[in-house]
């Protein structure tokens, strides 16, 4: 028999029970024997229900929703894709695993910075109201007061909690950089542009803006960004790596004090053989 007490229980399991996220470390996760392309190994393992077609022309999300690839598109020029990146186009800069920020001062080498928005809104949300209907609170285990909100649809909120553990488990120095933090989720546009910043869908977080620095901030012009006096440490930006967040310090336009959930990028760099020396 059907009671309205069931009918509660069967709509809370249709919703998903709380937790079900399972950490991942992408740094040793398993990578697939026989890889496909890729790009399309990246997305289906970062992105647990995705499919590329066969012919690769279209990402089919888990709940069946269908975005080109751009796969076999002329390629745009790095600063074009700035503005309209295709999903493959996201991967033709490589996000560098080794902790190495002499490959940042090539002019638009800023692998993650090109977004393709369709996908970024498909996951999260087309909307400022439906990005915050995914957000979960993350604290700073630390002595620093640091609350950040993240979404859960891609278990980005689940990975930051795991990522901030072990930064703390480094040590109390750490706490530095959850000072003065710049915070996480915002429905914005990026300063002098159009497009949506990561932060529009609860997967970006700026920690001490201090200590990160911005390129805008700096004077650089765009295209021409010279060396910066980068404050993070390398165990720090490891941790954050290895659960799935990239660092906007290792962009030639670089943002130190931002990190993003890309776990694509990560396996990415590891399918194509980056050492994370
Ligand atoms: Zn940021």
């Amino acid at each position: 028999m059907v009671t309205l007490r069931n009918l509660l229980v069967l709509a809370l399991l249709a919703a998903g029970p709380a937790g079900a996220c399972e950490v991942r470390d992408f740094l040793t996760t398993e990578l697939p024997a026989k890889a496909d392309l890729p790009w399309i190994d990246a997305l289906e393992l970062a992105y647990p229900g995705t499919e590329v077609s066969a012919n690769r022309q279209t990402l089919i999300l888990a709940d069946g929703r269908k975005l080109p690839t751009g796969f076999g598109d002329v390629p745009l020029s790095p600063q074009e894709r700035l503005e309209d990146a295709s999903i493959t186009e996201q991967f033709l800069q490589t996000y560098p695993l080794a902790f190495d920020l002499t490959l940042r001062e090539t002019p638009w080498f800023d692998p993650g910075r090109a977004r393709n928005e369709p996908f970024f809104r498909a996951l999260y949300g087309n909307s400022k109201a439906e990005a915050a209907a995914g957000l979960e609170e993350v604290r700073w285990p630390g002595d620093a007061k640091a609350i950040f909100m993240m979404s859960e649809k891609t278990c980005a909120a689940t990975q930051l909690r795991a990522a901030l553990a072990a930064i703390h488990a480094i040590g109390p120095e750490m706490n530095v950089y959850f000072q003065t933090i710049g915070g996480s989720f915002n429905w914005r546009v990026i300063a002098g542009t159009t497009r949506l910043s990561g932060h529009s869908f609860g997967i970006a977080v700026d920690f001490n803006t201090e200590l990160g620095g911005y390129w805008r901030w700096s004077g650089a012009r765009e295209g021409k960004v010279g060396a910066y006096d980068n404050r993070y440490p390398e165990a720090l930006v490891r941790e954050m790596e290895r659960y799935g967040f990239i660092w906007g310090g290792k962009w030639h336009h670089f943002d130190g004090m931002h990190f993003e959930y890309r776990p694509e990028l990560i396996l990415y760099a590891r399918l194509t053989g980056a050492q994370s020396d």
